[in-house]
C-alpha cells in the first residue's frame, strides 16, 4: 500500500462483483483514501440464495469471504461481518411458518459465530426490521436479535445492528441482559442519540460535532454496490471524501483520524488497525 498518514476505515460496506463493480468499486475507495473495511454480508436474496436451514447461510458467507479474498489483493485490510439480515424474515416466512423463519435465521446467526470461532469474520450482524411489521413478526425479530446478542456475549465479539432509526435503548437493555458490554454493540446508521455505538453514515450531519467533542464514533458508507441501484446509496468513496474534507476545512486533525478510523474501531471490534 502507498504510505498514508492515518488509516481511513469504513465500518459498513458491501461488495459485489457479481451485481455490481466489485474489486473495481473497491479501488475507488483505496485510491481516494481508504485503508480499511470492515464487508459485511449481503441479505441472501441479492445473492439469489433461497436458505431453508441455517446451515444454508454458509453458502452466503462463503461468498462473502470470497469477496474479502478479493479485495485484499488491492492491498486493503477487509475485516468480514456475519449474520443475518432482518428482512430475511419477510422472505422466510413466505415459504414457511413464521415460527420455522425465526429458527432458520438463529441457525444462520449460529452459522455465523462458527466463522467468528474460526477467526474468518470479526463480528456479527444482526437486527430487527426497520419498517412497520405485524406484532407476531416484532416479537419474532426480536427473539432473533436477543439470539444474536446472546452469540455475541458468548463469542466475545462485536455485533452490528441493523434496526429503525431512532436510540433503540431497549436494545441496550437487551444487550446487557445477554452479557454484553453495549461499547460493542453497534448501530448502524447510527446517530448521535443512542446508548450503542453509533456507527454513522459519513454525510451525517452530526460527524463534524460528534468529531470536535471527541465522541466515540465510526464512519460508514453502506455502498451496496449493485448496478441496478446506481443512484440510491453513497458511493464507495463518502468515508474518505468527507474525511479528507473535515481535515482540510480544519474541522478534525490527523490525531482525531486516528482516533475515529483507528483506536475506536479497534475498541469495539478488537481488531488491530496500523498502517
Ligand atoms: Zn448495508
Amino acid at each position: 500500500m502507498r504510505s498514508r498518514l492515518f488509516p481511513i476505515t469504513d465500518d459498513h460496506i458491501h461488495f459485489d462483483p457479481v451485481n455490481g463493480r466489485g474489486v473495481e468499486a473497491a479501488k475507488d475507495f483505496l485510491h481516494a483514501g481508504g485503508t480499511h473495511i470492515f464487508l459485511v454480508a449481503k441479505p441472501s436474496w441479492s445473492l439469489g440464495i433461497e436458505p431453508v436451514s441455517g446451515d444454508d447461510y454458509a453458502k452466503v458467507f462463503d461468498e462473502t469471504l470470497r469477496i474479502a479474498g478479493l479485495i485484499r489483493e488491492t492491498g486493503l485490510v477487509v475485516f468480514p461481518i456475519l449474520g443475518v439480515h432482518p428482512a430475511e424474515i419477510g422472505h422466510l416466512k413466505e415459504r414457511m411458518p413464521l415460527e420455522k423463519s425465526v429458527e432458520v435465521m438463529k441457525g444462520g446467526l449460529d452459522c455465523a459465530a462458527g466463522y467468528i470461532r474460526d477467526g474468518r469474520a470479526v463480528a456479527l450482524k444482526s437486527g430487527r426490521p426497520h419498517y412497520e411489521v405485524s406484532p407476531e413478526v416484532w416479537a419474532a425479530s426480536n427473539e432473533v436479535l436477543a439470539h444474536g446478542l446472546e452469540l455475541a456475549a458468548g463469542y466475545k465479539c462485536a455485533i452490528q445492528i441493523h434496526a429503525e432509526s431512532g436510540p433503540c435503548a431497549d436494545v441496550a437493555d437487551m444487550a446487557r441482559s445477554a452479557g454484553m458490554q453495549i461499547d460493542h454493540v453497534v448501530k448502524h446508521y447510527g446517530s448521535p442519540e443512542t446508548p450503542l455505538h453509533p456507527s454513522l453514515i459519513a454525510k451525517h450531519e452530526a460527524v463534524p460535532v460528534l468529531a470536535r467533542e471527541h465522541r466515540s464514533f465510526t464512519m460508514e458508507s453502506d455502498f451496496m454496490d449493485e448496478n441496478s441501484r446506481p443512484g440510491a446509496v453513497t458511493g464507495p468513496k463518502s468515508v474518505p471524501r468527507i474525511t479528507k474534507k473535515l481535515l482540510e476545512a480544519g474541522v478534525i486533525s490527523e490525531e482525531d483520524c486516528w482516533r475515529i478510523h483507528g483506536e475506536t474501531p479497534e475498541k469495539v471490534y478488537g481488531v488491530r488497525i496500523s498502517l
